[in-house]
């Protein structure tokens, strides 16, 4: 059965172009570095990044905790949003893995300030007690919605050079970033010495993220994704994917970001609704009921009988996302069924 599927961008199956060029893929063993498929991706990755080098890795949250296992040394300090992905969602895997200790700063929509950054940096030597910091991490698309805009990027960058730390960027949705700035994915990427992204969200891969780098920095983190399982076999299969999502679903987020603006302009019309309209950049929708006595589970079951998928809502907040498979009739179809469901209470 068909569903219209508003829950996130990684629900995007594969269109059946990408199917083929994954059923036509030519294959080796990655571990080998026998698999031509993924090396092309990999080199692919790097150039548009603007990096030396890239890896192919199972997923977003890998990524970024292969990141920090490879930038840091165990007890450092990484600087970092409280609100970003690797705090937030990613289980608590940097105490494990990297074995880091996160220092988190309360920052808006996941904007970093070189003041708020500055005062939490310290030094080996500096004090017995301190730990030393390791590594600014920053996340752009961030998951509120928001787009760090090339100076905001620029000013975390600064800060972190000025005392000779490195940056790694969670670009989980760097595509949809730099499709709202309307400029190259490399200049947001210019302000990062790492940067993970995925192929398996907005851009309809079935698995796998990229993490980019200087050689030497993705050298040691091929070996550490052997040490954390992720050497992968015949993961051309996967890569041929990979690199139809940059080559061609990269370019089209736009039209997820205006059916997200479509959504939005619709859902602001009922009374019911506030939508948080500061963060409609990229392909999400984030709205409140204004009404308390609205049960969000009943409206959750009500969509699934009719076919549409969403979350309930978290910290207050529904969030609508928009991807590949939601057409302009579906955002119309999804207004209509809220109204309906509005209107029987
Ligand atoms: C989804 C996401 C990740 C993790 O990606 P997975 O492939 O789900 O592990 C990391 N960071 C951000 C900002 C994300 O949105």
């Amino acid at each position: 059965m068909k569903f219209i599927d508003l829950r996130s961008d990684t629900v995007t199956e594969q269109p059946l172009f990408m199917k083929e060029a994954m059923f036509n893929a030519e294959v080796g063993d990655d571990v080998y570095g026998d698999d031509p498929t993924v090396i092309k991706l990999e080199a692919l990755a790097a150039k548009i990044v603007g990096k030396e080098a890239a890896l192919f890795v199972p997923s977003g949250a890998f990524g970024n905790q292969l990141a920090l296992f490879t930038h840091c040394n165990r007890g450092s300090e990484v600087i970092i949003a409280d609100s970003n992905h690797i705090i937030a969602h990613e289980v608590g895997a940097s105490s494990v893995i990297a074995g880091v200790q996160l220092r988190a700063i309360d920052s808006i929509n996941g904007v970093l300030k070189a003041k708020d950054i500055e005062k939490r940096i310290r030094f080996e030597n500096e004090d017995i007690h301190f730990p030393s910091t390791s590594l600014i991490c920053v996340e752009n698309a961030h998951s509120s919605g928001n787009v760090l805009n090339l100076d905001e990027m620029k000013e975390i960058y600064d800060t972190a050079k000025k005392y000779n730390l490195p940056v790694h960027l969670d670009g989980a949705r760097v595509f949809n970033a730099a499709t709202y700035l309307n400029v190259d994915v490399k200049d947001i990427s210019n302000y990062c010495d790492s940067i993970m992204f995925c192929l398996s969200k907005g851009l309809c891969a079935p698995v796998g993220s990229i993490l980019a780098g200087n050689k030497d920095f993705i050298a040691k983190a091929r070996k550490k994704r052997k040490l954390m399982g992720g050497g992968l076999r015949q993961a051309g299969f996967l890569a041929a994917a990979g690199i139809v999502a940059l080559e061609e679903m990269s370019k089209r987020l736009n039209e997820d970001h205006d059916n997200a603006k479509l959504l939005a302009e619709e859902l602001n019309k009922l009374p019911e609704i506030d939508v948080d309209l500061n963060n409609l950049k990229i392909n999400m929708v984030f709205f409140k009921f204004n009404d308390n006595s609205i049960n969000t589970k009943a409206l959750v079951n009500y969509f699934l009988e009719n076919n549409i998928k969403i979350n309930d809502v978290e910290n207050g907040l529904m969030r609508f996302v928009t991807h590949y498979w939601i057409s302009k009739d579906d955002v119309f179809k999804v207004v209509n069924t809220l109204k309906e469901f509005l209107s029987k209470r």
